[in-house]
């Protein structure tokens, strides 16, 4: 359903913004509902979510039972003892190319000077099973329901060794119920592959924009896949009706807490990183983060785990592409899922696949409202040159989605915007020391799956776009 012109008008009258989110340019929002730490743990928002700090220690113990499994079942995980986690890694050569992108977009910055900070990659395209964020989240999901099913039908204790979860008997139990869920792509990618593996039968309900390789993977591992002509809400749907029956499970990226908390364990693991590497965050070394948003579970679960960890010293940011805003529409409007990118005219087509959502999850956007420093946007062209760039500066093989957090340090540093001035003014950040002791970290959301060739292509086009025309766009922010 779509509004009509006469909504259209009244709500861009009172949001600005979306007369730029409808002319597909790209846009940086501060989140004026932000509070600080205390404040909105004590929120409505918050109090009403049904999730809290236990939560994420309960996925975390989960993970950790299941540990010495994942270890045995995917042995690209036993050097890390069956944990599934990614590297935290420094971005010298990526922070010397922004500062020369913002130097010439923004003139107030001199050119060749090196941005102030440390800019950090953390690097989920390496995360193993799926190579991707929804190695998180998807898996943490179906490992609960597995051992939830074991657990009642008498099989495993919590405290066994569960690789029970090899034992005949197990297998038989998984193998009569089914898995289903409806996906873009990469959270298909771990949850059937995750499944499988153990023995559910999983279908998995793709959309139209959903790439040929990720389906073509899925069907090899043993996932059912049915491919819809509709977006990634029709997938949904569809996967949703399927699973009304008994014995079947449906992965509700929507609004599922259980995805939530798996994406959220990453929270301590990043504080351990930074431990290691002697980095520290308080308020006078402050945490920047920049996290590339779908429908919301993903960045949005790191988000609600890293403000749990580190309160007021981390600035979470999301962002989305020009033509799937959709979590920017729905915390703007305060309409979360009562308002899709098509209700304003967008088509929701990206080369960004992981973030062609264009109606966001409504839980998410009510527990990020207090939490969340701001969202920007970016097009699918400012994409394929991060993509390319982020290649020739450090090396990084990524996928479209996940470049959308690379030009955050550069929004959040940007001198020619008043509102963030008054920002950064709010938080300390427009202090020189604490500017220096800043630590940006962009979360490379996933890439390492896909297919050499298909890449390449991607590489191609954002080397293109580097030599023509280029950033030279006024549409276009740096
Ligand atoms: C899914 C995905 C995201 C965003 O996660 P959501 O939970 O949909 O918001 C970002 N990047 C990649 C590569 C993804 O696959």
């Amino acid at each position: 359903m779509s509004a009509t012109p006469h909504d259209l008008s009244a709500l861009t009258l009172h949001h600005p913004e979306i007369a730029t989110l409808r002319a597909r340019r790209e846009i940086s929002w501060l989140n004026p509902g932000r509070l600080d730490i205390t404040q909105a743990q004590a929120s409505p928002a918050l109090q009403a979510s049904g999730v809290g700090e236990q939560d994420i220690e309960a996925a975390e113990a989960r993970l950790a039972r299941f540990a010495p499994w994942i270890a045995e079942a995917f042995p690209e995980t036993a050097a890390a003892s069956g944990r599934i986690e990614s590297p935290l890694v420094a971005a010298p050569s990526l922070q010397q190319a922004l500062g020369e992108s913002l130097a010439t977009s923004d003139t107030s910055h001199a050119s060749g000077q090196t941005l102030p900070g440390r800019l950090m990659i953390k690097c989920d395209h390496q995360l193993p099973i799926s190579g991707s964020i929804k190695a998180r989240g998807g898996i943490h999901e179906v490992l609960k329901h597995a051992e939830r099913l074991a657990v009642d039908a008498g099989l495993v204790r919590l405290d066994d060794d569960y690789r029970a979860f090899e034992h005949p008997a197990i297998q038989a139990l998984l193998a009569n119920q089914r898995i289903l869920v409806g996906s873009t792509g990469n959270l298909g990618l771990s949850i059937g592959i995750m499944s499988a593996r153990l023995g559910f039968r999983v279908t998995v309900h793709m959309s139209a924009d959903a790439k040929q390789w990720k389906k073509d993977l899925l069907r090899s591992r043993g996932a059912e896949v049915v491919e819809h002509s509709g977006d990634y809400s029709k997938a949904v749907e569809a996967g949703r009706r399927e699973a009304q029956q008994p014995d079947a499970h449906f992965i509700d990226d929507e609004s599922s807490r259980d995805l939530f908390m798996g994406y959220a364990t990453a929270a301590s693991r990043l504080a351990r990183q930074l431990e290691d590497q002697g980095i520290a965050v308080d308020a006078r070394h402050p945490l920047c983060v920049y996290l590339p948003c779908g429908v919301g579970g993903g960045p949005g679960g790191v988000a609600y785990g890293l403000k749990q960890v580190f309160g007021d010293a981390v600035h979470c940011f999301f962002a989305e592409p020009v033509n799937s805003p959709c979590m920017l529409l729905g915390m703007l409007t305060g309409k979360h899922d009562g308002i899709a990118v098509e209700d304003i005219g967008l088509d929701n087509r990206t080369c960004a696949d992981g973030l062609a959502v264009g109606r966001a999850s409504a839980f998410v956007g009510q527990v990020m409202a207090p939490l969340l420093s701001g969202i920007y946007t970016l097009s699918d062209d400012s994409m394929l040159e991060w993509l390319a760039l982020a290649h020739d500066s450090e090396g990084l093989k990524l996928e479209p989605s996940a470049l959308a957090g690379v030009p955050g340090i550069i929004r959040v540093l940007r001198n020619d915007a008043p509102e963030w001035h008054a920002w950064r003014a709010a938080v300390g950040l427009d202090d020189d020391e604490v500017q220096a002791n800043t630590t940006h970290v962009i979360w490379a959301t996933g890439g390492s799956m896909v297919p050499d060739e298909i890449w390449q292509a991607d590489y191609q086009r954002g080397k293109a776009l580097l030599a023509s025309a280029g950033r030279s766009s006024d549409e276009r922010l740096p």
